[in-house]
């Protein structure tokens, strides 16, 4: 840490990376991005800090979601509008039932690289390259799309910039009032499960209804007027985030100015490896995937490395084992934790553990697997006594048929008809609105 710069990942080993053909052309666009205003201020990224060290300790609950991989060719307004709408209605859901707020931070606005399982792709006899993001090359089997062009980073920066501006407007313009949690339609037709949702539904527009009418009315409360929602993404590209990390004049501390949270992904958490060396010297509140390898001395020299002075708040462990399994991992984690008397704020990432193999051949995440390790997550968590402090998602606002179950039921045969994920499977509106109903009934329990 005393030798850190910005740069100071480049001597060290990395992976998931891609290697541009063209030097030129990568240094060019290093340096063009350099000039570029950061994306985020380090008062927000300092906030938010603040707001997961409350989690932390139980007094908050961070609802972190969004796409797998964002993508050039679905962007879209109506896009961004979606997913950030029903992010809102889960966090209502879920302050309804934990009655702490619930911070909510998008998984937009930068997430595009994409680690890989394998290095190539075969199709039909042809093998090609992996699609690694549209940062850093396209999706198309062919090979020219495979190529990483640096290029892709001006678009992703782009797009990651105008995301972001329609998210701060749709905060604070008067989308966000949460008295329109009336006009929101819940999707959720005929059923016993369906009815039990418009039920708590009900409840907290009531609860609305009862603070207007008592006097909490916009003017007084702002807070339910407008939110505060932050951007994250898995810090992969090292020259872009490199290219967009800069120094605070006024404290002299440095800030990826990509987003808001930065996170480790599980495959490039090596303690000497280049992502984590990135990471390490920047003050945004940073996410480390774990993942059923990570033992109890990694995740110790990782917490060392990745928050030496213990700050409350700094550092997020993201729980990935898939349902079933997180009673093998996690206690020896939590274990690790306290034995370092570390401060950690607990997540969950009920989807990377779950994914399978449809019958019909499409990646997938059963519902039921999702909502099954958010419960043993939070069942482990009141057995050792600690905090469960979050959940993480990969869904969209959109009605995709990517993960299947649900009370809408999407089966093996439906995925095919709206499956539109650039790489994992992501709940759809009406899932991820019924799991923050499901999640909210264990908050309270
Ligand atoms: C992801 O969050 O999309 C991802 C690749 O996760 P993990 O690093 O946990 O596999
Ligand atoms: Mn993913």
């Amino acid at each position: 840490m005393t030798n850190w710069s910005k740069s100071s990942w480049r001597t060290l080993p990395r992976i998931q990376m891609p290697d541009y053909p063209d030097q030129d052309a990568l240094d060019a666009v290093e340096a063009q991005l350099s000039r570029y205003p950061v994306l985020v201020f380090a008062g927000e990224a300092r906030r938010l800090r603040k707001h997961l060290a409350a989690a932390g300790r139980g007094e908050a609950f961070l609802l972190q979601g969004g796409d797998c991989a964002e993508s050039f060719e679905q962007f879209s307004s109506d896009m961004i509008r979606d997913t950030f709408k029903v992010m809102l209605q889960m966090a209502v859901v879920l302050t309804y039932g934990a009655k702490v707020p619930v911070i909510k931070v998008g998984r937009m606005a930068g997430q595009f690289a994409k680690p890989r399982s394998a290095n190539t792709e075969t199709i039909d006899g042809i093998e090609l390259p992996s699609y690694r993001g549209d940062i850093i090359n396209d999706l198309a089997f062919t090979p020219e799309s495979r190529i990483p062009n640096p290029q892709n980073m001006m678009r992703a920066y782009t797009q990651a910039a105008a995301t972001l501006n329609l998210l701060r407007a749709f905060s604070t313009g008067g989308y966000a009032d949460v008295h329109k949690v009336h006009g929101w339609t819940l999707g959720f037709t005929d059923g016993e499960k369906a009815a039990k949702y418009r039920d708590v539904a009900a409840r907290i527009s009531d609860t609305l209804d009862f603070m207007a009418a008592a006097g909490v009315t916009s003017d007084t409360a702002h807070t339910l007027q407008s939110v505060e929602f932050y951007t994250s993404h898995e810090s992969l590209l090292l020259e872009y985030e490199e290219a967009l990390c800069r120094q605070e004049a006024e404290t002299g501390q440095w800030l990826a100015g990509s987003g808001h949270m930065i996170w480790i992904g599980d495959r490039t958490r090596q303690p000497d490896g280049a992502h984590v060396e990135f990471a390490s010297g920047v003050q945004n509140p940073i996410g480390l995937k774990c993942g059923p390898s990570m033992e109890a001395d990694d995740l110790k020299k990782l917490m060392a490395k990745l928050n030496p002075k213990n700050e409350e708040g700094r550092l997020t462990l993201i729980a990935r084992f898939g349902a079933g399994a997180v009673g093998d991992h996690l206690p020896r984690l939590i274990k690790a934790v306290q034995e370092e008397g570390a401060n950690v704020v607990w997540t969950c990432d009920a989807m990377h553990g779950n994914t399978i193999k449809s019958s019909t051949g499409f990646k997938t995440r059963p519902f039921e697997s999702v909502l099954r390790e958010v419960r043993e997550f939070f069942g482990v968590h009141a057995a050792e006594g600690t905090v469960p402090a979050g959940v993480h998602f990969e869904m969209t606002g959109q009605d995709v048929t990517e993960c299947t179950g649900g009370v809408r039921e999407v089966s093996d045969e439906d995925l095919s008809a709206r499956y539109h994920t650039a790489c994992d499977p992501r709940l759809n509106a009406s899932q991820s609105l019924e799991l923050a109903f499901l999640v909210s009934e264990e908050l309270s329990a």
